[in-house]
């Protein structure tokens, strides 16, 4: 028997998000229940609810950023017991025999399941999100929890770590290394976390200089004011590799020209029709343009230990679920501080 769950979503690109009750699956044999106590606000949820990829299927209920407590596993689940802390990111399922999830990059894996706006493997219906009060997850796609990370404030990891974490450490970023982070939002504050707790010198660029003090707190040594153009001008060739936030379309030339020789700009944000660039910028130096999407599961649990072992943690604002519509415009304006926290208990 499918069972009704209460959610949030969205009906249409221009409909606030609203009560919407939703069907969740029966358990399989390797399904886990999970009660959700929390839901991170990603920017991606508000791309999706506005449709602004075009791909967005309605309605939709958001949210990929799941903490919560097992309350039901299906019968051949091994090695969760009712009343485990764990999580969900940004997918649910994945082949798991293609060469991408033999690697343990499921995210690139070309049958993967997004949480939301996905089609389930096995009977096609689309996936709803976490703006609920529980959900159901294939086993392998369920991340636990360590103890020593407050609940109430790890759920930002499951997206905006995991997509901050996996570029960080792919490119080697470390001791020696000059690294700068462009936006400071869900993404940029755990990039700058991560980047410095991975001993590289850290510099933020932001459009926002009220948010300087606390890029610095995060752990930037310096910070750079993207429409400062003398200050751009002067930092020109000092970082090893930028990781671009950005949630719209933007002159990512300007970032380029920050790069070393053989430097790395990755982008993490806006999927979006960029513009164009002059080749030179790339020839002259060896530099590249490359881009990232979340990461695996395994490297995701690595994430979350990592976190627990050096007392690493999301900042955040908790709301109630009738505020994410007002938690909608405030990230439209960069005004979050730096990721809001749907608590489930006020749904
Ligand atoms: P967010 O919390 O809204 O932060 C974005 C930050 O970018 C803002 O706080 C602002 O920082 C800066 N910004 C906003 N508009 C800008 C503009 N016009 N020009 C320059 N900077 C601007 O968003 P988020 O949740 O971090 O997500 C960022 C992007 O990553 C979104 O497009 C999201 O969909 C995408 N995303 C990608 C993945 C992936 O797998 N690759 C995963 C999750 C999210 P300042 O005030 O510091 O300038
Ligand atoms: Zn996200």
């Amino acid at each position: 028997m499918t069972e009704a769950v209460a959610a949030w979503g969205a009906t249409a690109p221009d409909a606030a998000l609203a009560p919407m009750p939703i069907e969740r699956r029966e358990l399989r044999a390797d399904d886990v229940a999970i009660h959700i106590l929390y839901c991170g606000v990603c920017h991606s949820d508000l791309h999706t609810a506005r449709n602004d990829w075009g791909r967005t299927r309605y309605p939709v209920v958001p949210g990929h950023e799941i903490v919560g407590r097992v309350n039901a596993i299906g019968s051949a689940v091994d090695g969760f017991a009712i009343g485990d802390a764990v999580a969900v990111g940004c997918l649910v399922d994945a082949c798991l025999e293609c060469p991408n999830c033999a690697e343990h990059q499921e995210q690139y894996c070309p049958g993967s399941v997004g949480t939301y706006n996905g089609r389930d493997r096995h009977d096609g219906s689309q996936t709803q999100g976490g703006y609920s009060k529980r959900v159901i997850v294939r086993d392998k796609f369920v991340l636990r929890v360590p103890d020593a990370l407050d609940l109430s404030r790890a759920a930002p990891l499951l997206c905006a770590g995991i997509t901050t974490w996996s570029p960080l450490r792919h490119w080697g970023v470390g001791p020696g290394k000059r690294v700068a982070v462009a936006g400071l939002g869900g993404l940029g504050h755990m990039g700058v976390k991560f980047a410095a707790a991975l001993g590289a010198e850290v510099t933020m660029i932001t459009t926002s200089p009220s948010k300087a003090d606390d890029a610095r707190s995060l752990g930037a040594s310096h910070v750079l004011i993207a429409t400062d153009k003398e200050a751009m001008k002067a930092a020109t060739g000092r970082f090893d590799f930028i990781l671009d936030t950005i949630p719209v379309a933007h002159e990512y030339q300007n970032y380029l020209r920050l790069l070393k020789a053989s430097g790395h700009l990755v982008i993490v944000g806006a999927v979006d029709q960029m513009p164009g660039f002059h080749s030179g910028l790339l020839l002259g130096g060896r530099k590249s343009v490359a881009g990232s999407a979340i990461g695996g599961i395994k490297e995701t649990q690595e994430m979350l230990d990592f976190c627990a072992e050096h007392g690493i943690l999301p900042e955040t604002e908790t709301i109630a679920m009738a505020d994410v519509n007002t938690a909608y415009e405030r990230m439209e304006k960069s005004d979050v501080k730096y990721r809001f926290v749907i608590d489930m208990a006020t749904l």
